[in-house]
């Protein structure tokens, strides 16, 4: 106190005095307009996060950083979001490449259906994509990372995002790190998170190894062991191919599969992509492309049909301890149940805003069907008719400009 009455006392003490009050008001202003305190938080609200109540207030949050949440930062930055106090990326990996850089070993430059550029700057300009022996999860989170330096995205990992609410105009986003508060929401989360997996009875009794397609690395752990494959997809018709190489396989499928004999040409890819967009501009939730399309008879196919290994076999009706058993009595012993049963959507975050609909799905709109029609300031990039590279891409640009729009209006 003594020290305060001094500096009053003097000219050079007044000057600092008033230096410091000035500083004071710049810095409380300046986090006044950052930082929202919510003191009103419930109880139940705090027991799920142990963080304090401070969200950090940007106007637009991409919540993941694959191929979607990339290509919408790009273009945020490029209509002139300031990176970081305009958006900001939250991604829950530790490093980058979305979803790839968990795929299997054998995924190559050379097995993969093929990789869109991201905007502004070519695959091949970080990667040498002449190497087909390059494997896919080495090479795009190589591409990513280079993406997000040179662009300088403002992506901050790994952030997890828990939930997602609305309150008065804003969304809440909360995470295992720091808390968001946004005007607009793009999510571009992905499906890799949320393996779909059936339930069969007997399931916790078997004493083999059960994984999902998100688990396989390669071929030779399973070497010496009976494994039995589960799902009608390309994934499953590709990794039974390569185990089959090493030990024994059976194939199992709902539904016997539809081998289409056709190229996978990009017409079929649109109208592949075409009735995907209908569905979810219906409400109704989105199917595989496989699905609509059927399998296309790949010479890779052709050759494992002519070697017996696409003997498909119905799905059995339960598990055993030691493997599984048909309805109409007859069992197999097998080592490992690999299910190759695909993925979902991963939206559950998003719960607390109620975009699902009484069909199970979330009606989009939109000229790429990104927008949800309830709420124009949410965009879901990746998802139904835009979850492949390509699509991505595009519903970068798309959602950006529609989302800019909807903020402004
Ligand atoms: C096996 C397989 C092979 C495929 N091959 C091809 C192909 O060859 N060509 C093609 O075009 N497409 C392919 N696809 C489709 C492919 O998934 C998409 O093309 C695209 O890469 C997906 O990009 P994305 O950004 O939507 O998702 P992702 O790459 O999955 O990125 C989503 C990101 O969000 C993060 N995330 C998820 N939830 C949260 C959360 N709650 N909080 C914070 N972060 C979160 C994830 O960890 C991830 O980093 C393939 C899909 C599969 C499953």
């Amino acid at each position: 106190m003594n020290s305060l009455k001094y500096l009053r006392k003097t000219e050079f003490g007044r000057i600092i005095l008033t230096t410091f009050y000035r500083l004071s008001i710049v810095l409380f202003v300046r986090l006044a307009q950052n930082l929202e305190i919510r003191k009103s938080a419930t109880m139940e609200e705090k027991n799920k996060s142990s963080q304090p109540d401070i969200f950090y207030k940007v106007d637009v949050v991409v919540i993941g950083a694959g191929q979607a949440g990339l290509s919408a930062a790009y273009y945020l930055k490029k209509a002139g979001l300031e990176p970081g106090r305009g958006f900001v990326v939250l991604d829950d990996e530790f490093g980058p490449g979305g979803a790839w850089q968990h795929r299997w070993n054998s995924l190559t430059l050379s097995t993969v259906n093929g990789i869109n550029d991201l905007p502004g700057m070519s695959f091949s300009e970080a990667v040498d994509t002449n190497d087909a022996d390059l494997q896919a999860n080495v090479a795009i989170p190589q591409y990513y990372e280079k993406y997000e330096k040179t662009f300088q995205l403002p992506v901050i990992r790994p952030v997890r995002v828990h939930e997602v609410s609305e309150r008065n105009g804003r969304f809440f986003i909360r995470t295992n790190g720091v808390q968001f508060s946004a005007r607009g929401l793009v999510n571009a989360t992905g499906t890799w998170k949320t393996p779909r997996c059936p339930h069969y009875p007997g399931w916790e009794k078997f004493r083999g190894r059960q994984l999902h397609t998100a688990e396989y690395k390669n071929a030779s752990e399973f070497r010496g062991m009976h494994v039995l494959i589960v799902g009608g997809g390309i994934s499953a018709i590709q990794l039974l191919g390569e185990i089959s190489e090493l030990t024994r396989t059976t194939w199992v499928t709902r539904r016997a599969p539809a081998f289409r004999n056709y190229e996978f040409t990009p017409e079929r890819g649109r109208e592949a992509v075409a009735l995907v967009e209908q569905r979810v501009r219906e409400g109704l939730p989105p199917e595989s492309v496989v699905s609509v399309t059927g399998l296309p008879l790949t010479p890779y196919i052709r050759r494992l049909m002519d070697n017996g290994i696409l003997d498909r076999k119905p799905m059995f009706k339960e598990i055993t301890e030691t493997g599984v058993k048909w309805a109409d009595g007859s069992t197999l012993e097998v080592d490992v149940i690999f299910w190759n049963t695909g993925f979902t959507h991963s939206l559950d975050h998003l719960a607390p805003l109620n975009l699902k609909n009484e069909k199970g799905g979330i009606t989009m709109t939109g000229k790429l069907a990104t927008q949800v029609a309830k709420d124009p300031r949410i965009h879901l990039t990746g998802y139904g008719p835009t979850a492949s590279t390509i699509g991505a891409n595009r519903a970068g640009r798309v959602a950006v400009r529609e989302l800019l729009a909807a903020l402004k209006a």
